[in-house]
């Protein structure tokens, strides 16, 4: 049976990046890589097609597939929408329906791109760092919500929460995270003030017991994203909840130079995932050919190795990419001086002839 991906191109630069990353699944097929790709709408078009972020459609073509593989979603035509009809909206609909509690972010800097950090290149040269966010519960889903009027003024608030089940799960992908690395997992809390990640310091500990050969650490959320910048490579893998790990982990995405460079994987408990680049909809550059899109190409390895089981091909592809930065080739956000600039496409090309 061949594996099912659902596409989801999305807004902004999405379908141009997502038209790069189908050249290399085209190419995969061609040499037999087994999978039927389908396509639906998710974000602004959606909600321009069909009044919701999310439609019903998309949702019963993700539940079905092995994998999606999205772009981005969002733009500013769609800001003055009630919160419910925002883009965003489908996307944290799509990852809740899904159940992918873990997202692996990999903060690489290749070797050639490490002038294009804004930290110094000793710093950052070879870093190699994995972040593991929870990515269906905390704060951007807990109950009681809202903002209403309280004795005579608004006040706004939100429920930071944790069961002792989503921080078990979540610290298991992490210690399993870090014995396919190099065996060190930091996880990453504010228990001095928040005592529901107190709870969480103290499941992972215990989690930690059945892990003898993990080394585990814990850090305060301040303390962390501080010892991001200053020494980034102390790190292996870092997991934490998802608030902390939406902000870490764009943090993160800083030290390598550029949000175009990567890719994300999103995980439920039995390996299906959603995969997709870390950046946004990039409004700004939409429409212009000059999008980099090898944080999308870069999100097919990603799925090849955690949803197809298709190791090979996954190395395949990042050795395509690898190659294209090697020989110089680079779109306009990692451009430096005596290199070639490419466009959108012009990469595409570049990274299928590197194939
Ligand atoms: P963004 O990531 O879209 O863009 C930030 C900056 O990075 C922009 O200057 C953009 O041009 C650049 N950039 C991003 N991706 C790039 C790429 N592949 N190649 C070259 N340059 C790239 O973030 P933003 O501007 O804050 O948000 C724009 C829209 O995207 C908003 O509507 C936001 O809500 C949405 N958004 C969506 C997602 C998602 O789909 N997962 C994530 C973040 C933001």
């Amino acid at each position: 049976m061949p594996k099912k991906i659902l596409l989801l191109p999305g807004d902004g630069i999405g379908p141009e990046i997502m038209a790069q990353a189908v050249r290399v699944l085209d190419v995969l097929k061609a040499d037999g890589l087994d999978i039927v790709t389908d396509t639906a709408l998710i974000g602004g078009c959606a909600v321009d097609a069909t009044g919701k972020p999310l439609p019903d459609e998309t949702l019963d073509k993700a539940l079905a597939a092995d994998a999606v593989l999205l772009a981005s979603v969002g733009g500013p035509k769609y800001d003055a929408l009630p919160r419910e009809q925002r883009p965003e909206r489908g996307l944290l609909a799509i990852r809740k329906a899904l159940n992918v509690f873990a997202n692996l972010r990999p903060a690489v800097v290749y070797e050639e791109l490490a002038s294009a950090s804004s930290l110094k290149p000793e710093i950052v040269a070879g870093l190699d760092i994995l972040i593991l966010r929870e990515l269906v519960g905390d704060i951007y889903f807990g109950e009681p919500r809202g903002i209403e009027v309280r004795e005579g003024e608004k006040v706004g608030f939100n429920t930071m929460i944790y069961s002792e089940s989503e921080i078990r799960r979540i610290a298991h992908a992490g210690f399993q995270a870090a014995q396919k690395r190099n065996k060190k997992l930091c996880s990453v809390d504010k228990m001095n003030v928040l005592e529901c990640t107190q709870l969480w310091r103290d499941v992972v500990t215990e989690v930690g017991k059945e892990y003898p050969d993990v080394e585990l650490s814990h850090m305060l959320v301040d303390n962390a994203a501080m010892q991001l910048i200053r020494n980034p490579k102390q790190f292996d893998v870092m997991v934490t909840g998802n608030i902390f790990g939406d902000i870490l982990s764009d943090e993160a995405s800083m030290l390598t130079g550029s949000i175009g460079m990567l890719p994300s994987a999103s995980l439920d408990a039995n390996g299906k995932g959603l995969y997709e680049p870390i950046h946004g909809s990039a409004p700004d550059i939409a429409g212009k050919d000059i999008a980099n899109p090898l944080a999308q190409i870069l999100s097919v390895a990603m799925m090849l190795r955690y949803s197809l089981g298709e190791e090979a091909a996954a190395q395949r592809v990042e050795a395509a990419v690898k190659k294209v930065l090697a020989a110089g080739k680079r779109t306009a956000d990692i451009w430096t001086e005596g290199c070639e600039k490419l466009g959108c496409k012009a990469m595409g090309d570049a990274v299928v002839a590197a194939l």
